[in-house]
């Protein structure tokens, strides 16, 4: 099995939906605007440190879903979303905080490790370069709101960026938060993972590929007001036998594959 940080944290907010999603092929149908965007948006960031056009490699990659019938938040349309974007793209320019050499190797960089009992890892880091002159690998996130920045330290909390760190033996790390909203902001986010973390990182994936492979799925809610995983759980139709929000959300391929790990790359 290739195991990555999506299927680690899935299992981890539910091992019920870890087995709809990943034993028995129940997949979330993708609809939703914003994360296509947030792809387009990163290839055109790719295009930026290849030195090609990047405005023109986001109008091309976003064209593709000019006329899809995805979802859009209210206030949203595919043309403000392009606007949005190409502002951002004008922001990072100017701003010139982020460099990446050798974009071919460090960009979306492919990371694979070796767990106990002959499974594997898989993690693809967005990129590995500098910020203000300090090299960090880099996650880039696109969002409409801001991230929180307080209190100190809570960067190093990030269980996505202590993974990264953990598969690259990389300690410093940093977000690049481009949030969609009137005025473009750009947020460089930066945070130390210490090699603590990033041990007892490495023994949560241990004993979570354990469980999963012992075959332990029980269910874990989470209910609990106002916050309740559920309501946003794409397998809600199938913990309640609900047709209707099954048919709604989700669509269902083979199960387990071995291209499962394939995942990461939308994440
Ligand atoms: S609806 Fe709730 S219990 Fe069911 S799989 Fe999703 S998170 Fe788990």
């Amino acid at each position: 099995m290739v195991y990555s940080y999506t299927q680690i944290s899935q299992y981890l907010r539910c091992p019920r939906s870890y087995r709809y999603r990943y034993l028995d092929g129940w997949r979330e149908k993708e609809t939703r605007a914003a994360r296509a965007f947030g792809r387009c948006f990163e290839n055109a960031l790719g295009a930026y440190f290849r030195d090609e056009d990047c405005g023109a490699a986001l109008f091309k990659e976003w064209g593709v879903y000019r006329d899809a019938s995805s979802e859009y938040k209210k206030g949203e349309t595919w043309d403000r979303l392009l606007h949005q974007g190409i502002h951002l793209l004008q922001r990072f320019v100017q701003d010139d905080r982020v460099r990446v050499h050798n974009p071919q190797a460090n960009l979306q960089m492919k990371i694979l490790r070796s767990l106990t009992g002959g499974s594997e890892f898989v993690a693809y880091l967005d990129a590995i370069g500098e910020i203000d002159g300090a090299r960090c690998l880099i996650d880039w996130k696109t969002t409409a709101s801001r991230y929180p920045e307080g209190p100190d330290g809570l960067l190093s909390l990030d269980p996505q960026l202590i993974c990264y760190s953990w598969i690259s033996g990389i300690s410093e790390v940093a977000l690049v938060v481009f949030v969609r909203k009137h005025a473009p902001e750009i947020q460089y986010l930066r945070a130390s993972i210490s090699e603590e973390q990033r041990q007892e990182f490495g023994r949560l994936v241990g004993t979570t590929v354990n469980q999963i492979e012992e075959g332990h799925f029980s269910s874990h809610s989470g209910i609990r007001f106002p916050q309740n995983g559920c309501v946003s759980c794409p397998h809600l139709g199938l913990c309640l036998n609900n047709e209707q929000l099954v048919a709604a959300n989700l669509i269902r391929k083979a199960g387990a594959s071995e291209l499962d790990w394939l995942d990461e790359l939308v994440d």
